[in-house]
């Protein structure tokens, strides 16, 4: 199984590491011909959304990394690539990939009380730590965006086809299980493609 991680900007290497050591083989996609590499899941990180939207068009990435998503490659998107995968920025006038049917709010929890870390329960998961640093939240789904956490009142975890939009970061806990339900998604797309 391969994963392709975004790694022009950001947290991608703590999700190299934790997919790595759950038996997953990893590239890193820093140009346009990575992406032929022919892997089964990517990995959006956390980051800042408006440098890496830019890099990834000035790179040429924009376009065939959205088809792949548009037809149904599974991705795990945190914080930053939540926000690059919404339909809807409630906050900023950028769409991304536009490929969740979500409504998301940008630097929701202010810029200094942005960062703190909890524990909570994910959908058919059990409970899972949770670390948000600047971090987003969703403010509405869309029909089959299904909600997998909240956090005080606000959705802070999603599901859509098989893209996890996150606003918090796994990769930085020691807990697998939102990376190897990913890993269950993306061998089940495998199968079906
Ligand atoms: N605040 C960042 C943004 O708007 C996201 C923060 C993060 O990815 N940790 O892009």
């Amino acid at each position: 199984m391969k994963i392709g991680i975004l790694a022009v900007q950001g947290a991608f290497a703590e999700h190299k590491a934790k997919l790595e050591k759950l038996g997953a083989q990893c590239i890193e996609l820093r140009k346009r011909e990575d992406l032929d590499g022919g892997f089964d899941g990517l990995v959006l990180p956390g980051g800042e959304s408006t440098v890496q939207g830019k890099l990834l068009r000035e790179l040429d990435m924009f376009q065939p990394m959205k088809e792949k998503i548009e037809v149904g490659m599974p991705v795990l998107a945190t914080c930053a690539g939540l926000i690059l995968l919404a339909d809807h920025l409630s906050n900023d006038e950028h769409v991304y990939f536009g490929t969740m049917p979500v409504t998301v709010k940008r630097n929701a929890y202010g810029r200094q009380l942005g960062s703190f870390h909890t524990i909570q329960e994910m959908k058919g998961m059990g409970e899972v730590p949770m670390t948000f640093i600047r971090a987003p939240y969703i403010e509405k789904c869309e029909e089959g965006a299904e909600v997998l956490a909240e956090v005080e009142g606000n959705i802070v975890a999603v599901k859509y086809k098989e893209q996890y939009g996150l606003a918090f970061h796994p990769e930085l806990d020691e807990d697998d299980t939102i990376h190897s339900a990913f890993l269950e998604s993306v061998k089940k797309y495998k199968v079906l493609k």
